[in-house]
């Protein structure tokens, strides 16, 4: 999401990267899901990862709603934090 690259400010690291599941794992939409599935995992540094779900809270918040409703809302939240960053 930020592009940071981790190996320039933590030269002593290879990869600095977390699985972002675009619908939370916590999802009572996720339960009934058969299967957890790979277009729902984005890979994003540890910042960014904390950020996003920050930015879910206050969306969930804002909209009045406890989960998102499927799959596709959660991810189009997600789109939507990636474009908000603000890239130095
Ligand atoms: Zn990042």
């Amino acid at each position: 999401m930020c592009t940071m690259d981790a190996t320039l400010k933590y030269p002593w690291t290879e990869r600095l990267i977390e699985l972002h599941h675009l619908l939370p794992l916590s999802s009572p939409i996720r339960v009934e899901a058969s299967t957890s599935s790979l277009k729902d995992i984005v890979g994003v540094c540890p910042s960014c990862h904390r950020a996003t779900h920050k930015f879910y809270a206050k969306w969930l918040k804002d909209n009045s709603v406890g989960d998102f409703q499927n799959y596709e809302e959660a991810r189009q939240v997600y789109m939507q934090a990636k474009e908000e960053i603000v890239l130095s």
